[in-house]
């Protein structure tokens, strides 16, 4: 029996993938080269943007065409959109599922893939290595935190021995994985269930409620080792406790793992701790990858983003400072609900201030859930949204892949 999986979207997506192939050949299947061979096709979907979600309708609707000529193929589809509905309580978007694809066999949550079996890999010298997953981020354009849920860090000991049997193997590179990659560990010291209010209370009543606070650890064992967490007050908010700085240098100390870099990473947690790590360690990557998504004050506000520009400015510029060759690539949505030409003019001054070496541009999709799909109206018209793609394209990538400062090095899917 063969499998072959068709994977849409993030390095998430991609590194989930590869937990599905080695739950396959758990079982004594083996990949199929082509979806034509396939035994079973197990399509991996994404609800970033409609567009992902469409072609994921076609994938669909061709082999369930296929099935109705006689072709034998058990059609499987996984990732956030079976993670969304799933979720959903009443059942309601899961049977919508069923009945917008019919000729799917199974719906699979990804959390009963689990991480049981070593993932499957096929770059000999690469590994994505999840480390989280889930957000409790809200952004109001966001659907991940309604499809992947919240954010749940895998152990420490766990992810460091991944990467010691990769690193026996053979794999040098390691790109670790997660929807809020450096807020890595906050739940495994204070405690998922507090990390929600750990996080919005304003600094005053948390220092004065901290030292009462039962839940909260001042210091840890982790792998043999104490680890003292790191409060982050940084860019206006209070943020609980990350270990992420932590796990970076344990990975960098194994010997064979020779370049260490991540995905996605919010400016948020990117605390001076971690940026002390990553100037120090000299595997890590100087490809930083910091989602900046507007550059304007209001936007980011109706946005759900905790930082202002100039937070983003001075964060970018004590990067640069105690890194001279890191290169800040980000990701930017032009035409949020609401956002006029003045406010996108903010970007891209921003932009021109930082000096990004690359930019994942994305135009407003509107996403069902989301805040900004009930509170706001995508109200700025395609074609707009097409200018202001076209501006930054220009600006950024275009520009760079002129001057050869593209940064093509970093790994995303
Ligand atoms: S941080 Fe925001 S944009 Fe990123 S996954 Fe979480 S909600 Fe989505």
């Amino acid at each position: 029996m063969k499998y072959f999986i068709k994977t849409f979207g993030c390095a998430a997506n991609e590194a989930d993938s590869e937990r599905i192939a080695a739950l396959y050949e758990s079982r004594g299947y083996t990949r199929a080269r082509t979806m034509k061979q396939a035994d079973d096709v197990v399509v991996n979907t994404c609800m970033i943007r409609a567009s992902a979600e469409h072609r994921v309708y076609g994938i669909v609707h061709n082999l369930t065409e296929e099935k109705k000529k006689g072709r034998k193929v058990k059609i499987v589809v996984t990732g956030c959109m079976v993670g969304m509905a799933a979720r959903e309580k009443t059942g309601n978007m899961l049977s919508q599922l069923g009945k917008k694809m019919p000729g799917v066999d199974e719906f699979l949550p990804i959390e009963e893939v689990g991480f049981d079996f070593a993932a499957i890999r096929t770059d000999p010298h690469h590994a994505w290595v999840p480390i989280s997953n889930g957000c409790n981020n809200f952004c109001t354009f966001c659907v991940v935190p309604f499809t992947r849920g919240r954010e749940i860090s895998r152990p420490f000991a766990d992810v460091i021995s991944e990467c010691w049997q990769l690193a026996e193997k053979g794999i040098a590179h390691i790109t670790l994985v997660g929807q809020n990659v450096n807020s890595y560990g906050a739940d495994l010291v204070v405690g998922e269930k507090n990390i929600q209010v750990m996080r919005d209370l304003p600094d005053k009543t948390y220092f004065q409620k901290r030292v009462s606070a039962p839940s909260r650890k001042t210091a840890f064992t982790v792998n043999g080792k104490t680890i003292t967490p790191t409060y982050v007050k940084h860019l206006g908010r209070l943020r609980i406790p990350t270990l992420f700085p932590e796990l970076l240098k344990e990975i960098c100390a194994i010997p064979g793992i020779k370049l260490v870099d991540f995905i996605s990473s919010n400016p948020w947690d990117f605390s001076d701790d971690l940026i002390r790590v990553m100037a120090t360690q000299e595997k890590i990557s100087k490809d930083i990858h910091l989602a900046l998504q507007s550059g304007d004050n209001e936007v980011l506000r109706r946005m759900n983003r905790w930082y202002t520009r100039e937070d983003f400015l001075d964060l970018a510029r004590k990067i640069q400072t105690a890194m001279p060759n890191a290169r800040i690539s980000t990701d930017i949505i032009v035409g949020f609900c609401g956002e006029t030409a003045a406010q996108f003019e903010q970007t891209v001054d921003l932009a021109k201030q930082v000096g990004f070496s690359k930019a994942y541009v994305a135009m407003y999709s509107d996403r069902p859930m989301t805040a900004a799909h009930k509170a706001y109206t995508d109200d700025v018209p395609h074609e707009e949204k097409k200018r202001r793609w076209k501006i930054l394209e220009e600006l950024i990538n275009k520009t760079n892949l002129r001057n050869g400062t593209y940064a093509k090095s970093i790994r995303y899917a």
